[in-house]
């Protein structure tokens, strides 16, 4: 089960409970047994589900709960507080300082994308503004030297490594020597990987270790690994201090639970994930918005940043308000669509909106996805606008586009609609369709507040 879907069953668990007319014992069993279900389905270890079960259980004392209380929204929150408890160590990791030396080693099994990611986040803090260096010091894999040379030739970064040298330790000492001499502030060094866990790899990264002093060592893992991550990642922490873990290859079709096992067994945080094989591919990792958008609610702090950057100024307030009113009309979506066309690239922002992500616009489809958007428009814009009115009450006119009443879109509108842009009654019906869906998401942020930059306690 891939995290997307992982998401829409938690959601789905939610949503069937938040259906119940009264909440009682059965009830929240049932959502907490579809919970377990989808997470150890997307292979989160056993024990970690079980215990966040426990702890749902222990926090929602239904009895305890007076009568009036919102047990829907307590128990969604429950579920939000111990997703992001899973993943949070409680002790961030550490990061380099620009212009103070820092040697961050990278450790993995072979294959899981350690060479790539060295480069990534080399890339990554070059663009920050540090100046960093690789170094290869895998002298396992033939061919591994050739891959981070031609990978930090690229993103013009300079490198270290031989194709003669065979101890890996040395080839590490030198490397870190170099560039500090070099005031080189961000000094990565890159470990062998072996297709196993296996003492050799163990020992030969421990000396690397001892003999370079890393002040973070980072655990690269491939989100496919499955109900062997916590293994992994443990073996790993017990040879060499991780005090972090990447999470490579989240774009694919793998399961992508053992990223919470890793952070469980290694006590340490994901600072990043790796979304594809090039090398801006690569997104920081924050636990909270994740799992808002795991759960189907929104990444506000990145849709925040989104709407920042891209809608004007003075019509962001206007926007968030909209948004907290929790009214949505078919005149808002028409100009989120536009905000969303404008803002690209499509795909990241959409998946910050909440319900926007997996049905309207599931990753890899973008460009069939803004084909569909404009289309939507396209009907939209044969909509009663101005002058055309259908509903009119004492003081205040409604136009089609400012009405939140699906209702009111009846047979006959609708074939006026389809006429009037020239497509089939079943594409209107389909956009209706999906404005209900996305008004019915929205209704629910009614009276919320609208968090801050980084603050998602609203949440
Ligand atoms: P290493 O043996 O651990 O150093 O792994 P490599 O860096 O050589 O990567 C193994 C393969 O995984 C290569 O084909 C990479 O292009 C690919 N890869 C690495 N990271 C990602 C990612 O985030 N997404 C995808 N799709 N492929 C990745």
């Amino acid at each position: 089960m891939v995290l997307a879907q992982l998401g829409g069953s938690i959601t789905r668990a939610l949503q069937q409970m938040s259906n119940a007319t009264i909440i009682d014992e059965k009830v929240l069993n049932d959502c907490l047994n579809e919970i377990t279900r989808a997470l150890l389905q997307s292979d989160v270890q056993f024990k970690l589900v079980r215990d966040m079960q426990t702890n749902i259980k222990k926090i929602v004392n239904l009895d305890d709960l007076a009568a009036g209380h919102n047990k829907r929204k307590i128990i969604q929150q429950a579920v939000f507080n111990e997703l992001c408890q899973i993943l949070d160590p409680g002790k961030p990791a550490f990061t380099p300082k620009k212009g103070k030396t820092s040697v961050v080693m990278f450790v993995g099994l072979q294959g899981s994308g350690k060479t790539t990611t060295c480069t990534k986040y080399a890339f990554h803090h070059q663009k920050k503004g540090y100046k960093p260096a690789l170094v290869c010091a895998d002298t396992f894999r033939a061919g591994a030297f050739d891959q981070l040379k031609q990978n930090a030739t690229k993103a013009k970064i300079p490198f270290y490594g031989s194709y003669t040298e065979s101890d890996p330790v040395r080839i590490a000492v030198e490397g870190v020597e170099r560039f500090k001499k070099e005031n080189c502030d961000l000094i990565i060094v890159d470990t062998s990987g072996r297709h196993k866990q296996e003492v050799a790899l163990f020992e030969e990264m421990r000396q690397v270790s001892e003999a370079t002093k890393p002040d973070l060592v980072i655990f690269v893992m491939d989100s496919s690994i499955g109900q062997a991550a916590f293994d992994q990642a443990q073996a790993f922490k017990q040879s060499v201090p991780v005090g972090a873990v990447i999470v490579t290859k989240m774009d694919g079709h793998a399961k992508g639970g053992g990223a919470l096992s890793a952070v469980a067994a290694t006590k340490s945080p994901v600072i990043f994930i790796g979304t594809g094989e090039h090398m801006d591919e690569f997104e920081v990792f924050d636990v909270k918005p994740f799992v808002s958008r795991l759960l189907g609610m929104g990444d506000w702090s990145g849709f925040m940043d989104k709407i920042q950057e891209v809608v004007p100024m003075d019509q962001q307030p206007e926007l968030l308000q909209k948004l907290s009113e929790g009214n949505f009309t078919l005149r808002i979506m028409y100009e989120q669509f536009q905000n969303i066309l404008k803002m690209g690239p499509i795909g990241q922002v959409f998946s910050m909106l909440p319900g926007f992500s997996q049905e309207l616009m599931p990753k890899g489809r973008e460009k069939e996805s803004q084909t569909k958007i404009k289309r939507y428009m396209t009907m939209m814009d044969s909509m009663t606008n101005e002058g055309n009115l259908f509903l009119k009450l004492t003081t205040k006119v409604i136009t089609e586009l400012d009405s939140s009443n699906p209702k009111l879109m009846n047979e006959s509108r609708i074939m006026r609609i389809a006429r009037g842009c020239g497509r089939p009654i079943r594409d209107v019906m389909e956009m209706l369709e999906e404005y209900k869906r996305l008004a019915k998401i929205w209704s629910k942020m009614k009276g919320l507040k609208i968090p801050k930059k980084g603050d998602m306690s609203a949440l």
